[in-house]
């Protein structure tokens, strides 16, 4: 198996290939530039048996179509990539732009050396009647206009061996480090000419890529890896199209969405329709605002939804970027994540929606998880995300210190803020996200029977035994302290007793008869307490005689009972009334 690179640059090369052939566009259309002057001054030639004359000049407009003049623009100072050259004043681009170029393509060593030399010296020697010709039909066109050739009535287009020039001339800072009839690494093919050293993305050089996380092998990638110039052409514009269309936002960092097509698309079936207009629709601003797909990303669109419908013929690959000045590294990569992976992710993504939030309010993304894990954290939060994606299973305790870190800074102000509230909420929807797309383990069972089973089995997977189940209901019981000491006293002086969240056992155990004690002051210890209480001492009891449990687990269990009182008192009350039902 190769290095993360190969798979990534092929991929590349396969979206700007489709690109280009949807388009119906050649290696050198998309090369060609449009000169954007309405008129062109066309120098006209005859050839036969390799001799050249000339045969006059002539006007004509370039509305028509653009690519036949085989126009692509170089330096000020330097020539353009063929002769055809904007005219700024006739003698001069006459001199610097057309005879220049003659005398570029004569030097550079190319096999059509004898064409162009014999071109170059008709050129040279009827420079005086050429000129004057010109230089009377620019005057009496007094608009803007490039210069051009035609050889037998046809455009550069349509002559060969100016369009090799024109393809040697823009890869020739690549030829420095090419190779001659070596096998393209990308189409497979035996190619004249190869380049050993392109650069795909800023980040990365084929020579040289820049990768930091993601299993490649730096050591391993200065191997050589020939592209053809075709290829070269489509991995420009695979790129380009990434560039534009499949770059995301990602809580300070970036992310380029990459699919890989497994097997070779149809280009008629609709599962790549869709993924087509997506890729090439005009704007994305405004694409994003019409289709109202979703993601687990971020609160933004972005393609993932789209190619979750997609049967297992295509991968994506993701790489998380991050800035740094000029420069840009990748943090992450991600690769061959099929699409029923993204299903899995998505119906957890709504089962959490559905369980913990009324419809359509609080759309589940990993802004939740980022809530946790701030800029300073972001390889652990990459961590996460790359586990998530993979299926990798994640150590539920190293989360939770996080977790637990954020929650008590906000502890101190649960009496009047209600972000306490909300990122207890969210850290519940992390952890049940993470469960039910199989990064944390399930794991439920092992308990006396209660009636509090079934919630349990909803939000408590990680709540596998007694003593955790026994802190989650006094974390509920707890809450309905505070909720009554707010409509009595309107403070909540009790949660002083909760000791900052940094609870030990003997702590919690010390606190299920403070919290009755309390109840029972306000004259509000009622049936509902009391059974609850009873619970809460039956678990106890049946427990373990040592916890197990770290200060951050103890009090996250006890943070999400308070969090999720309504579904406890959901089944307090309901048992109640079915028992006096039954009365
Ligand atoms: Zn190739």
């Amino acid at each position: 198996m190769l290095g993360g690179g190969e798979n990534l640059i092929e991929a590349v090369a396969q979206i700007g290939k489709l690109a280009l052939e949807r388009e119906q566009k050649s290696t050198v259309d998309q090369l060609i530039e449009d000169p954007g002057y309405p008129y062109s001054l066309n120098i006209l030639l005859h050839e036969k048996n390799d001799e050249f004359s000339w045969e006059g000049t002539e006007i004509e407009e370039t509305s028509d179509d653009f690519r036949q003049y085989l126009f692509r623009n170089g330096s000020s100072r330097g020539t353009n990539y063929s002769p055809t050259a904007r005219i700024t004043t006739l003698s001069n681009t006459y001199q610097q732009k057309v005879l220049g170029w003659f005398k570029k393509v004569q030097r550079s060593g190319n096999s059509t050396n004898s064409y162009f030399s014999a071109i170059y010296q008709l050129l040279v020697d009827q420079q005086t009647s050429i000129l004057a010709e010109l230089e009377e039909k620019f005057t009496q066109l007094n608009d803007r206009a490039i210069i051009s050739l035609k050889v037998n009535g046809q455009f550069l287009y349509d002559i060969p061996p100016f369009v090799d020039a024109f393809l040697f001339l823009v890869n020739e800072k690549d030829l420095e480090l090419s190779a001659y009839n070596q096998v393209c690494s990308i189409c497979g093919e035996r190619k004249d000419t190869v380049i050993g050293k392109m650069s795909v993305f800023r980040f990365y050089t084929l020579d040289k890529p820049g990768f930091v996380t993601g299993g490649f092998d730096e050591q391993q990638a200065w191997r050589n890896y020939p592209v053809c110039l075709a290829c070269k052409t489509f991995i420009e514009e695979g790129r380009r199209i990434i560039e534009d269309r499949l770059r995301f936002n990602f809580y300070g960092l970036s992310y380029l969405l990459i699919p890989k097509f497994i097997l070779s698309p149809n280009l008629d079936d609709e599962d790549y329709q869709s993924i087509f207009q997506f890729l090439y629709s005009q704007d994305k601003e405004i694409r994003l605002q019409h289709k109202k797909a979703q993601s687990f990303m971020t609160t933004e669109e972005d393609i993932l939804e789209t190619l979750a419908d997609i049967h297992n013929t295509l991968a994506i690959n993701l790489i998380f970027l991050q800035k740094i000045q000029s420069a840009e590294r990748i943090l992450l990569l991600i690769e061959d994540v099929l699409p029923s992976r993204l299903k899995e992710l998505f119906r957890a993504k709504i089962h959490v929606e559905q369980l913990l939030y009324s419809e359509g309010t609080h759309p589940f993304h990993f802004g939740f998880l980022r809530t946790f894990f701030s800029s300073s954290a972001d390889k652990y939060f990459l961590d996460i995300v790359d586990s998530v994606f993979k299926k990798r299973s994640l150590h539920f305790p190293f989360l939770l210190k996080f977790i637990m870190q954020e929650i008590r800074k906000d502890f101190f102000e649960a009496e009047s803020n209600p972000s306490f509230f909300y990122k207890v909420r969210q850290a519940i929807a992390v952890v049940l996200f993470l469960e039910q797309s199989g990064v944390l383990e399930l794991k439920g069972g092992n308990a006396m029977g209660s009636r509090f089973d079934s919630l349990f089995e909803v939000f408590g997977q990680q709540m596998d035994t007694n003593e955790r189940k026994a802190i989650f209901l006094l974390g509920a019981l707890t809450q309905m302290l505070l909720d009554v000491q707010q409509s009595k006293r309107n403070s909540k002086p009790f949660l002083k007793q909760l000791m900052s969240l940094k609870m030990d056992e003997r702590t919690i155990k010390g606190l299920l008869p403070k919290v009755i004690n309390k109840l029972q002051e306000y004259d509000a210890y009622q049936r509902s307490h009391q059974q609850l209480a009873e619970e809460i001492s039956t678990l106890f009891m049946t427990a373990q005689k040592n916890w197990k449990m770290s200060i951050d687990e103890l009090n996250f269990y006890f943070v999400c009972g308070m969090n999720l009182i309504s579904k406890v008192k959901e089944v307090l009350f309901t048992k109640e009334e079915a028992t006096i039902d039954a009365q």
